[in-house]
């Protein structure tokens, strides 16, 4: 028996942004499990909603009713503190650009989220351990500007793996990249979360990159395909 408890869980999380005179519904009950050292990508076309769904699990956005719990926690009852702690911590966030200061080396970069928690000096093996792990040994007193895209995103991802996150949220992470910076970065993602025993959520419209995790759901019309059985 398995008695390993899920990591993230969504109960029925719809999501309706206001502002219009009759505003749609972009998540129509939204039910997933995430399983600690998972790889799940949500796919759909542009529009679909994965966005959305990736901010709510991150604690970026509220949703509009549903539960979200992470490891136990109700993260809707978390206050403003909390949920910045949340999101600094137990979250690693990748996006398609890789939004890296431009002034600030690939080796400072890395440690800005050890800096907002107080933790940089202690992190600092860390940050040049797993630069030099992505193949940037070379690069780690280089300005963004001095890399190349691929160098730019393994640096991007290294700075979402600093504070040992347990869930990395990744929306479009190759879709800047070339075909083969986009392969090495996928097999970077995946080794990385078997190696820190990391759960890893994708959002994606590249099949050729959400058929290499775990498992792949499917955004449509407000809901995940195949639908999960959550309580
Ligand atoms: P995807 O990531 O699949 O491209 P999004 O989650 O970005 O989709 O967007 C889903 C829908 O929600 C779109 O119709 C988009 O216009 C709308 N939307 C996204 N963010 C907002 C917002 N902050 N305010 C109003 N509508 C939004």
């Amino acid at each position: 028996m398995n008695d390993t408890k899920p990591l993230l869980e969504l109960h029925d999380v719809t999501k309706v942004y206001g502002g219009s005179p009759n505003p749609p519904e972009v998540l129509r009950g939204i039910n997933l499990r995430l399983m600690p050292g998972e790889s799940v990508a949500v796919v759909g076309p542009s529009g679909c909603g994965k966005s959305t769904l990736l901010n709510l699990v991150g604690a970026l956005d509220r949703p509009t009713s549903g539960s979200i719990t992470f490891e136990d926690q109700d993260l809707l009852g978390l206050d403003a503190r909390e949920l910045a702690r949340f999101r600094n911590t137990s979250v690693g966030f990748i996006f398609q650009f890789h939004h890296l200061l431009p002034q600030c080396t690939a080796l400072e970069n890395v440690l800005i989220p050890a800096l907002v928690n107080g933790s940089a000096n202690d992190k600092r093996d860390r940050a040049q351990e797993l630069l030099e792990r992505v193949g940037l040994s070379e690069r780690l007193h280089y300005r963004p500007g001095q890399l190349s895209g691929g160098e730019r995103q393994r640096t991007a991802v290294v700075r979402a793996l600093i504070n040992q996150p347990n869930l990395l949220l990744a929306d479009e992470p190759t879709g800047s990249l070339n075909e083969a910076a986009a392969q090495e970065l996928v097999d970077l993602l995946l080794q990385l979360g078997r190696d820190e025993n990391m759960t890893l959520l994708v959002v994606t419209h590249a099949m050729d990159v959400a058929g290499q995790m775990g498992r792949v759901l499917e955004l449509h019309g407000g809901v995940l395909n195949p639908q999960e059985a959550t309580s």
